[in-house]
């Protein structure tokens, strides 16, 4: 049986490096299960969740942060539909994923 690939331990977003953490659902605001922190450079994700929504979540969260540098100003649902979408992409297209890593 494969083993599982670990949560790193940070995130590169647009050259700025992220610290991915794990902390209890308590300890976040307005019940959500992840928290994009930029002024600590930081994403948290709450442990009790399953790994399948755990790194849908940070995904989501990523999106945040891809909102924030740019100027497309989108909304919760905005980021929702498209973290949940980009993951599908690249849950479904594991050889795409390999051929944009590679660095000739
Ligand atoms: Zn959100």
């Amino acid at each position: 049986m494969k083993t599982p690939v670990k949560m790193p331990k940070s995130v590169m977003l647009a050259g700025r490096k992220f610290r991915l953490g794990l902390s209890p659902k308590e300890s976040f605001y307005g019940g959500t299960m992840g928290q994009y922190i930029p002024m600590e450079g930081r994403i948290a994700l709450a442990n009790e969740m399953p790994p399948e929504q755990l790194k849908s979540t940070c995904l989501h969260e990523i999106f945040h942060d891809l909102n924030n540098q740019s100027t497309a100003d989108l909304s919760e649902t905005h980021v929702n539909c498209l973290a949940a979408l980009m993951f599908a992409v690249i849950r479904d297209n594991p050889a795409l994923m390999a051929w944009i890593q590679d660095r000739e």
